[in-house]
Formats: structure tokens, C-alpha cells, sequence
């Protein structure tokens, strides 16, 4: 009877391993649909967005704009004397942001008829995984799993962090001191946030890149305005470059970067991520992975075995964590509803200041793919709330086809990252620009720059 009741307990409907973004919102959607649901995570709730990614990164970024906002009108608006930086502090502030997170969405797990685990999983079977928690393994039976375990640091071979001199995205994070000097290699979104945020409280910051350029895959326009503003505030960028380590100890590390000698008082390695299926056992299951081990699904987010799906990281696509929810949200209709095409358009954003937010083809991929386009751009500092702000820098570009539906819309400047969504709104429901025409924006608002722009690419603009 005992054995009976244990099996009964134990028999999910879905099983979802990995609480991230992508893993906790199939959880809360598989629970709506009533399904009896197990979620298991072997580390924290949120993941890396919550707990490594977005909200830590996001906090000290915001910490650091603060700064440079007060440097800037230190004695001009305001006079405020002996002003310097409480780093501990600062770093203090981003935990206390993310503690304050995961206790409101333990709350929210936990007051669902979700059976939360907090272990790690391994797949025993195509139906089965054993969960290892406290020391204790136990066994847990469903006839749907999604894997959704997102992704770890890449690090090159030769730059290994050891969190004492050379750190990755996760380890800088807890770093005691503000560094006179830090090299950042890799010229991504999160070596140019963390770019930023060194550079804004006063660290020399040199950022390697091996690509033609930092931020390749975005827009050139962009990518050169973001330049003109880092190299300004004494941002160097070495683009096309190697760097290698020739010595390290407990105060500086010696680099070669093209071949010339340079000494930073500490390393962040942001050189790109990987799909983490590591211990999971999935190579039992003869699970398709593809050639950057990313796990292979089909536009259902289905693996190569029937039951067993993939979302969020672990599979091939942009590596955030709005992406991730988004699956984790289409997932459970998909599996137990009306299938959705799941063709999505994903918005990439990157926090520094200016921010940087983005949708669709560059100027570059249309050109080399011969797609005709109309482009607009328009500058924030037509704007009154921008010049109001007293930040101007940056512009709106959006490129259109001969319907007036986006192609492409790329924003630089304060404020792009929320600005973004209306264009997507656009993009994601196949709807021409007419949209935003035929809509009163409130003014003063940053918003106005996309109307502004539409208007343009209309040939109707008004402050340019
Ligand atoms: C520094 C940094 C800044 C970032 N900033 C942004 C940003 O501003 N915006 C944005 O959109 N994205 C950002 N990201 C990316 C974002 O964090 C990820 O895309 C997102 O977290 C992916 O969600 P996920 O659910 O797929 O995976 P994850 O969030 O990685 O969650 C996977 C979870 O699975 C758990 N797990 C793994 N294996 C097992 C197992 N065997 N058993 C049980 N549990 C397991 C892990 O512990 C983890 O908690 C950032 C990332 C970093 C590193």
C-alpha cells in the first residue's frame, strides 16, 4: 500500500528540470491547464537571469548610471562635495535586488499546486528521472519532460577564470573591490554591460574583441554611435585582436594583446555561453544535440524522443531570458493545446548607456541579401523629453518594405530598451507602421521618436 501510494505521488503529468525563466513559466503554465506538474531545480529559483544574469547586471548598471549622472551635474545643477563610490555597497544593493526577486517568485511556486524540488535531475529512463537532493536520491515517473537548464560561461582554453584575478560573468559578481584596472575579454552584450559599469565608477577599461567588430551580429550604425560613446568616456577597444596571458600574481596580470605587453589589475572573461546538458544523462536517451551541443528541437520545441521537449537556452536561439519565458509560456499550449506557429521575432537589448535595443534584419543583412527597404532615422536630440532628460544622444532607425511592414528597427540611446516593444508589437502581428500613425502618442515621451520616424519613412516628419 505504502509502495502504491509513493508511485501515485510520484507520477507527474509533466516534469519540468531547470527553474529559470523558460522552466519556471512552463511550470506555471502546465499548472493553469491543471496538469499535475514537478519542477525541479538544482540550484535557486530564476535561474541565471535572476539569481547571475538580468537583475544583478541590471542593478549595478543602474548603480553606475547613477553615478555618472551625478559626476556629470556634480556642481552645475547640484553642488555636492566629497562625492565618491561605496562599491561593497553597490554590490550589496544588486543581491538585496535579487533576494527580494526569488522570494517573491518562491512565493509564487509555492503557493501553486506545483511540486517544486530543489535537487538535481537525471534522466534514468525516458519516463523516469532521479532527483538527488539532501544526499538522498529519489525516483520520479511523468509522461512529459521539458528540458530547460539553460547555459553556463564559455571560457577559452588559454583565459581560465579563477575568480581571484580573472573572473567570468558569474564570479565578478560578488568582486569586493573596484578594480583600478580591468581587461574585458569578449565584446558581447555582457562584456559591454560590465564595459560600462567598471568604466562609469572609474576603472580602466580595455575591452578584446576577435571579431571585426564588438556587438557583430548588430547593426553597424549602431555598433559605431555605441563606439564614438565608450571610446569618449575613455573606453579602449581593441577589435580583431588575441590576447594571451604571460603572467599572473596577486596584484596584476600581464597580458599580450597583438603582441604588445599590457598589465590589468583583473580579467572578466565574457567570451560567450554554452548550453548546459551536463549531467543530466541525456546521452542514454540518445537525445539529438547539434554540432555547438545546443539540444535539437523541431518548431514544437520537441527533441528526437516523442516525449522529452527542450526550451530556453539549452536549444538553439538568441540566449536570453525573455526568449526562454517565451517558450516556457507557448510550450504548454503547444504540447496540450492549439499548436502555435512558434516563428518568433526576439528583441535584443543591451544596458549600458547609451542603451542599445534592437529587432529584425540590419541594413547590412538586407543589403547583402538584396531586400529592398525605405530607412528612416531619427535623432533623440529632436525630441523634447530627450532634451528635456538632458540626454540626447543616440537615434531611431527603422527600415520598412514596400508595405510599410518593419524589417528591421534599431534604437541607441537612454530609454531604447524600453521603447523596443511597440516595434515588435508591429513586427510579431504582421501590421504596417500605419499603426503607430494612426495612434496619439503623449507628449513629452521618448515614444514620440518612433512616431516621429514613421512619420518620416511616410514622408510627413515634422521636427527633422
Ligand atoms: C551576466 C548576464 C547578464 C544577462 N542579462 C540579460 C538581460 O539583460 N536580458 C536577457 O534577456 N537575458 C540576459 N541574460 C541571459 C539570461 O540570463 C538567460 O538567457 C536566461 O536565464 C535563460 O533562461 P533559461 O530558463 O533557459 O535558463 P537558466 O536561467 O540558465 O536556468 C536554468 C536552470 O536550470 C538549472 N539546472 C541545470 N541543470 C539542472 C539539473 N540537472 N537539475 C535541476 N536543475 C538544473 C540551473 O541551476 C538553472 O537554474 C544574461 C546572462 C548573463 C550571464
Amino acid at each position: 500500500m505504502g509502495k502504491l501510494l509513493n508511485y501515485q505521488m510520484n507520477n507527474f503529468d509533466v516534469c519540468i528540470i531547470g527553474g529559470g525563466p523558460g522552466g519556471y513559466t512552463a511550470a506555471i503554465e502546465a499548472e493553469r491547464k491543471g496538469l499535475k506538474v514537478l519542477l525541479v531545480e538544482k540550484k535557486s529559483l530564476g535561474g541565471t537571469c535572476l539569481n547571475l544574469g538580468c537583475i544583478p547586471t541590471k542593478s549595478l548598471l543602474k548603480s553606475a548610471e547613477l553615478y555618472s549622472d551625478i559626476l556629470k551635474n556634480q556642481n552645475k545643477l547640484f553642488n555636492i562635495s566629497n562625492l565618491s563610490i561605496n562599491f561593497d555597497e553597490i554590490i550589496k544593493n544588486s543581491q538585496k535586488n535579487i533576494k527580494r526577486l526569488l522570494s517573491g517568485l518562491e512565493y509564487l511556486i509555492n503557493n501553486k499546486k506545483i511540486t517544486y524540488i530543489n535537487g538535481n535531475a537525471k534522466f534514468k529512463d525516458k519516463k523516469t528521472i532521479k532527483v538527488s537532493c539532501n544526499k538522498k536520491e529519489e525516483v520520479y515517473n511523468s509522461d512529459i519532460f521539458i528540458i530547460s537548464t539553460g547555459s553556463i560561461p564559455k571560457n577559452p582554453k588559454n583565459i581560465m577564470p579563477d575568480n581571484n584575478i580573472i573572473y567570468d560573468s558569474d564570479g565578478i559578481l560578488q568582486l569586493s573591490n573596484l578594480p583600478k584596472s580591468i581587461l574585458i575579454v569578449g565584446g558581447g552584450y555582457i562584456g559591454i554591460e560590465f564595459a560600462f559599469f567598471f568604466n562609469s565608477l572609474g576603472s580602466e577599461v580595455t575591452i578584446v574583441e576577435d571579431q571585426k567588430s564588438i556587438l557583430s551580429v548588430m547593426d553597424t550604425e549602431i555598433i559605431n554611435e555605441l563606439k564614438k560613446n565608450f571610446k569618449g568616456k575613455g573606453i579602449k577597444i581593441e577589435e580583431n585582436s588575441k590576447v594571451s596571458i604571460n603572467k599572473k600574481n596577486e596584484n596584476h596580470i600581464d597580458v599580450n594583446i597583438n603582441n604588445s605587453k599590457f598589465f590589468y589589475e583583473k580579467i572578466l572573461v565574457a567570451t560567450g555561453r554554452q548550453p548546459l546538458t551536463e549531467g543530466l544523462d541525456i546521452e542514454s536517451l540518445d537525445i539529438k544535440l547539434n554540432n555547438k551541443n545546443f539540444i535539437i528541437t523541431d518548431s514544437n520545441y520537441k527533441t528526437n524522443v516523442e516525449n522529452i521537449f527542450a526550451i530556453g537556452d539549452v536549444t538553439e536561439g538568441p540566449m536570453l531570458a525573455h526568449r526562454a519565458s517565451f517558450d516556457g509560456f507557448r510550450i504548454i499550449d503547444n504540447i496540450y493545446g492549439d499548436k502555435i506557429n512558434t516563428k518568433i521575432s526576439v528583441p535584443s537589448c543591451v544596458y549600458c548607456q547609451p542603451e542599445i535595443a534592437t529587432i529584425g534584419s540590419t541594413e547590412d543583412s538586407l543589403l547583402e541579401n538584396k531586400i529592398n527597404f525605405k530607412k528612416a532615422i531619427t535623432p533623440f536630440k529632436s525630441n523634447g523629453k530627450s532634451i528635456a532628460q538632458g540626454e540626447n544622444r543616440g537615434f531611431c532607425k527603422i527600415m520598412v518594405d514596400k508595405e510599410f511592414k518593419i524589417l528591421g528597427a534599431h534604437i541607441i540611446g537612454k530609454g531604447a530598451t524600453e521603447m523596443i516593444s511597440e516595434l515588435n508589437i508591429l513586427m510579431s502581428n504582421d501590421l504596417s507602421i500605419e499603426s503607430i500613425i494612426n495612434t496619439v502618442y503623449p507628449h513629452p515621451t521618448l515614444s514620440e521618436i518612433i512616431y516621429e520616424c514613421c512619420l518620416q519613412l511616410i514622408g510627413r516628419e515634422r521636427h527633422i
